[in-house]
């Protein structure tokens, strides 16, 4: 969207009062996603009040879940867009600007293939950027509202990812993040069979990348080509993210994951044979209805067991259209609290031990940005660390900039953080 508003003309201002609109891309994933999104929406809307901007256009996944109900609830937004109708923001615009508010809704249905996503204006740093290869989601997943919003899978066509990916490229990013709800299903739909192996193939051969870092694998469909192939590519990074949501099998069952305890512990012992050094990171839902003390215990047994190096803890979210609505037995939100803590705790045990064995080693660190008021420390991440969802490693050294990829003696710790020093010059 900033992208066709760029190129229609529009710009874009670092702060919102003074804009002559405002457009809040919303995430309606689940409830806590929700509360964020519409503190932002009202936010805007104050400042609409206040007079000090003239619009606010609403668009995303809320406003694709709530088409009905947000004009209703919040009359003074003046626009909303759907997931699918992106396509048409300067339109939507043009409308704004020209106090035309004859239409105040765009909704469009899910397309066949992928939409586009060529001639970026990234707000993300100009080192890193991610790469969406499909989009919706073909699973049934009972707690998921996704499919729901964002369609059934659609396949970004190779020869489009990779245009894209060499425009990144060329636009000075240095790690790409390759996304999806559910990258290994990546062209079962528009190929007939699963293709993420050949593109990956090809997104390794573009030139310009340092690091190609996996996001959102689906515990299926993770075949030991795939996986061979991931561990031929020098640019793809030793990192693989694959929510696992529970790993009890009656768990699984009621969640329709249609894996099961023993499969993905062979996935996982596959990915690492395959992969050396490879660091998983995995996700889990707590409190899911039905969750029994037995089935708690199993999972916190099993994370113990895996010593995966990087976890998120989820308490389950109650989603109004999902499947898991209906199923009995509902735990309070309180039990599924301090389940997420519970193993949370276990999971600290295993990184902070990982990071005690660290000190002393040296490490290639991609740095993303400046301490605030520190000339010579840094924020950044090693090849086992995605942005925003991961640990960071704290850098000191002369003359370093953003983006630079710098060889890191680790002196510290600082809970799941490390603490080090460049040694050597950075490429
Ligand atoms: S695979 Fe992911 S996006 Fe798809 S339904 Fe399951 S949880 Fe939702």
């Amino acid at each position: 969207m900033l992208g066709l508003l760029q190129i229609d003309g529009y710009s874009l201002v670092q702060e919102p009062v003074g804009a002559d609109f405002v457009v809040v891309n919303t995430c309606g994933f689940i409830e806590a996603a929700r509360t964020e999104s519409f503190a932002a929406i009202h936010e805007m809307l104050e400042l609409k009040r206040q007079g000090k901007i003239r619009g606010v256009v609403v668009c995303g996944c809320l406003a694709e879940r709530q088409k009905e109900q947000l004009l209703l609830d919040c009359p003074e937004i003046d626009q909303v867009v759907g997931v699918f109708g992106r396509e048409e923001i300067t339109k939507v615009a043009d409308r704004l600007v020209g106090n035309l508010d004859e239409q105040r809704e765009v909704f469009r249905p899910a397309p066949v293939r992928a939409l586009e996503d060529r001639h970026r204006l990234r707000i993300t740093p100009k080192h890193f950027a991610y790469l969406k290869v499909s989009e919706g989601c073909d699973r049934l997943c009972t707690f998921c509202a996704i499919p729901k919003m964002r369609g059934k899978h659609a396949t970004k066509p190779m020869e489009e990812v990779i245009r894209e990916a060499e425009e990144l490229a060329a636009d000075g990013v240095r790690e790409l993040i390759v996304v999806a709800q559910d990258t290994t299903y990546y062209g079962l739909d528009l190929y007939g069979e699963p293709r993420l192996a050949p593109l990956l193939k090809q997104l390794n051969d573009v030139k310009g990348f340092d690091w190609i870092r996996l996001m959102y694998f689906y515990p299926m469909y993770i075949d030991d080509h795939l996986l061979q192939t991931i561990a031929d590519a020098d640019k793809i990074v030793p990192y693989i993210d694959m929510p696992l949501q529970h790993i009890n099998d009656t768990m699984l069952r009621r969640m329709s994951r249609r894996v099961t305890r023993s499969s993905t512990e062979d996935t996982i012992a596959r990915m690492r044979k395959f992969i050396p050094d490879l660091a998983i990171r995995t996700t889990f839902i707590t409190g899911f209805p039905g969750e029994t003390d037995e089935q708690f215990e199993e999972l916190c047994g099993f994370v113990a067991e895996q010593k995966f190096e990087r976890v998120g803890v989820f308490t389950y979210s109650r989603e109004e259209g999902t499947p898991a609505v209906k199923l009995p037995d509902a735990l309070p939100e309180e039990v599924a609290a301090e389940r997420r803590d519970r193993l949370m705790e276990v999971q600290q045990e295993v990184v902070f031990d990982r990071n005690d064995a660290l000190v002393g080693t040296t490490m290639d660190v991609i740095l993303d940005q400046q301490v605030p008021g520190q000339a010579t420390a840094w924020i950044g991440r090693t090849k086992h660390d995605a942005p925003d969802v991961d640990c960071v490693v704290f850098v000191s050294g002369e003359g370093l900039a953003a983006g630079q990829i710098v060889k890191t003696e680790i002196v510290a710790t600082h809970e799941y953080d490390l603490i080090g020093a460049a040694v050597d010059t950075p490429r």
